[in-house]
């Protein structure tokens, strides 16, 4: 069987180490960078680690010469000035690098690596399965038919003086864009650095800055949009099989925007569709393990309710870790709005614990 995946970013080179455990499979990826200045595309790199040991399981890679910074977990800064934590252990990444990492171990997998090679079409690829893993203005994704939303996000590299031990997270009414109540900020440490952003524009970026008192020497500066709400993963073209994956695929977490988790979780599905042969397995799987955008859409205003709700919230927290305790439950019980906030939540914390931000 022969396979075609298009574009060497974490989608396209996570789902040929996962292919790469098939047997009988030649696979080729197609990149349009060449080395040496091959680079990630622009991203604020947090990532969970346990996202990190499950693409070890999956393909073999360690991840760990990559991480720029090991983190205790998130901590959510609510408006009001109080926040929570959620201790679950995380990191950035170097991801350049891990990139490169990841494109030498495929090769020495049996993986052909064509760089600097621009696919301009899907009817130029011979292959019984193509992977459209070819970023946010896919091309594999209009050959098929499916459609993204586009979510602008803009990041500083900072140097800055404040702890590193979390990703920060910054909810507040302040930063949403557009008509979507759906922004936040964040402020994540690296080695040497931060990566400091928003889903939004420079100037919504700087209003954080101002607003928060955040002062540091700026080295970077970079915006990008990212593919939310995919609305198909594959597809067959003149008997090709075609799988998106990736922003491709608008596969982002839609609530955090965090494209590299379900890229490390579909990537297996993808192998085991390709393994299974069987129609609309690949979609089924994505589905069945709650990494379908459409439930992110829906449960999306869960993450962004009303100002006033996350300053209970953070009252509540406290600066305290998010784990319910019964002092907490006794405060939501007597507070009006915020139970049926909690009631609804609670609803979705399963699949919400399935998927790792
Ligand atoms: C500001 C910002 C911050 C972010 N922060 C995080 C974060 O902290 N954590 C997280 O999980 N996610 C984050 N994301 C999202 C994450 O960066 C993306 O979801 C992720 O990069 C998607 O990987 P990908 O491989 O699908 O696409 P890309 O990383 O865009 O890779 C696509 C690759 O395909 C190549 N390519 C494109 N077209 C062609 C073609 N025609 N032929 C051959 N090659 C082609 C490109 O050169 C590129 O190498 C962030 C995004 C932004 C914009």
């Amino acid at each position: 069987m022969k396979i075609i995946i298009v574009g060497g970013g974490p989608a396209g080179l996570i789902t040929a180490l996962c292919l790469a455990r098939m047997h009988g499979a030649e696979i080729c990826l197609h990149e349009k960078q060449g080395p040496p200045a091959y680079t990630s595309s622009l991203c604020a790199e947090g990532i969970s680690r346990d996202m990190l040991q499950r693409l070890e399981r999956h393909t073999g890679f360690d991840s760990t010469p990559f991480i720029s910074r090991a983190v205790c977990g998130i901590q959510v800064h609510f408006p009001g000035g109080k926040c929570g934590y959620l201790h679950q252990p995380g990191a950035t990444l170097e991801r350049t690098a891990w990139q490169q990492a990841m494109a030498e171990f495929a090769g020495r997998r049996g993986v052909e690596v064509f760089w600097e090679s621009r696919v301009s079409g899907i009817d130029e690829l011979d292959a019984d399965v193509v992977v459209g893993a070819d970023g946010p203005a896919s091309r594999i994704r209009t050959a098929i038919g499916g459609t993204v939303d586009m979510v602008p996000a803009v990041q500083y590299r900072m140097n800055l003086d404040r702890p590193r031990e979390f990703l920060e997270f910054f909810i507040d009414e302040r930063f949403y864009h557009g008509k979507h109540n759906d922004g936040y900020a964040w402020i994540f440490p690296k080695k040497d650095s931060f990566n400091v952003g928003v889903k939004g524009s420079f100037e919504q970026l700087d209003l954080f800055l101002s607003a928060f008192d955040i002062r540091g020497e700026i080295t970077h500066r970079g915006g990008a949009p990212i593919a939310v709400h995919g609305t198909r993963f594959e597809g067959t073209l003149d008997r090709r099989k075609v799988f998106l994956i990736g922003d491709a695929a608008g596969l982002t977490n839609a609530a955090t925007c965090g494209g590299l988790n379900p890229i490390i979780a579909c990537a297996d599905f993808l192998r085991q569709a390709v393994g299974w042969q069987e129609e609309g397995a690949y979609t089924r799987l994505i589905k069945t393990h709650h990494y379908d955008p459409a439930y992110w859409k829906a449960v999306r205003h869960l993450f962004y309710p009303p100002d006033a709700t996350l300053r209970a919230l953070g009252e509540i927290l406290n600066n305290g870790p998010v784990n319910p305790t019964p002092a907490m439950a006794a405060r939501v019980t007597f507070h009006p709005g915020l139970w049926v906030y909690c009631g609804r939540l609670l609803r979705h914390l399963k699949p919400l614990k399935q998927v790792a931000w």
